[in-house]
């Protein structure tokens, strides 16, 4: 295990029978030394800053039926709604009042979104506020619509794989193809975006070999962006009796993952939080960099929960920043309100 550490350290791989061999044998010490080395890369190309973004969930309509998602079309439970242009600015505008100036524009794979409305929300933001960067997270379109988004100032998009073993992606998401999910990302770094992909921990069926293939998939695709969270199953999902993800074993992926992409921003997952009460600040010791409050309007915050007994949904926008910074300051790291790109965008954010 020692050996397999220091190789994956050095050299930023291991083949997938590595990987395996290495989730099979971890002891506590080899956890505690896996934290010290993600923690320590971290560090050298950022080091101790926590960068902010600023989360809006605009709208929780989704045609997709995701197995695992609160959000499912099938889910008719759902409290449905969609924010308006006005009222995206205005939560745009609330954020850059408090010091943000990254947003994550995210919902479910709503397509009343037209590429016409997207590229007048991103100009109108763009126009007010140059200096602040755009993240989307609104799933899977055409590469005309995301070139086109682009050009209007979107700067990053957030697309996680969710598994990068086919089979499993196929038994998660019916009507989806695997094969769309992957050429998106490619299509949308080719395009030139800051790409984020990333999985879910705790899967029903998902074994190490599926975990090492995610692992090996980020080394190939080179993401900007990471996110792994554990799955939290849904009462209102077909995998509502699913055991689901641990906090434990999520941070030994999160350290992985900052390992086999030493540069990626990785965030502290609010499902992390939610599974743990310093589930989060557990992440940032593992390698973790980045932290997304929301700052929807409070009126809907319950209404987007991919899963269930969300965090932070009653809290106001400003509570959060200043909670989530006193977490932050709190486990020796330090806030970066900054547009916080990755490193091989532009060097403001970089160490290494
Ligand atoms: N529709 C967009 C997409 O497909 O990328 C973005 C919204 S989607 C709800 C955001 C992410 O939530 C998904 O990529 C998935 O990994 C995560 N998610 C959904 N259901 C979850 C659950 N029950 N537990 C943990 N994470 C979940």
């Amino acid at each position: 295990m020692d050996e397999l550490l220091a190789k994956l350290h050095q050299t930023n791989s291991l083949t997938k029978d590595e990987i395996v061999e290495l989730l099979g044998s971890l002891t506590p010490e080899g956890r505690k030394e896996l934290f010290r080395l993600a923690d320590q890369t971290r560090q050298r190309h950022y080091g101790k800053a926590v960068f902010m973004r600023g989360l809006i969930e605009f709208s929780n309509m989704c045609k997709q039926d995701c197995l695992y998602c609160g959000l499912r079309r099938s889910n008719a439970g759902v409290d449905r709604y969609r924010l308006t242009e006005d009222e995206i600015l205005e939560c745009v505008e609330e954020g850059y009042e408090l010091g943000y100036r990254s947003f994550v524009l995210q919902s479910g794979e709503d397509f009343r979104y037209t590429e016409e409305l997207l590229t007048e929300i991103i100009r109108r933001i763009k126009a007010r506020y140059p200096e602040v960067a755009i993240t989307l997270s609104i799933g899977e379109r055409s590469e005309r619509f995301y070139r086109t988004l682009f050009e209007a100032g979107a700067d990053r998009y957030l697309l996680r794989h969710e598994t990068a073993s086919r089979s499993l992606y196929e038994s998660l998401h019916p009507g989806m193809s695997y094969d769309n999910r992957i050429d998106c990302l490619y299509t949308l770094k080719r395009i030139g975006y800051q790409v984020g992909a990333g999985f879910m921990v705790g899967l029903p069926g998902q074994t190490a070999e599926h975990l090492a293939e995610d692992l090996l998939f980020l080394h190939e695709l080179q993401p900007e962006m990471i996110g792994i969270g554990p799955f939290i199953p849904h009462s209102a999902t077909p995998l509502a009796k699913a055991e689901g993800g641990t906090v434990d074993h999520t941070l030994v992926m999160i350290a992985l993952a900052r390992l086999f992409v030493p540069g990626a921003m990785l965030p502290a997952t609010t499902a992390m939080g939610t599974l743990d009460p310093v589930g989060r600040e557990k992440a940032l010791k593992a390698g973790a960099n980045v932290v997304m409050p929301i700052l929807s309007p409070l009126a809907v915050r319950e209404k987007y929960a991919l899963y269930e007994n969300k965090i932070c949904t009653g809290d106001e926008a400003s509570h959060c920043r200043h909670c989530i910074e006193m977490r932050i300051v709190a486990s020796g790291y330090r806030i970066e309100m900054g547009r916080g790109d990755h490193c091989g965008f532009r060097t403001d954010s970089c160490l290494a």
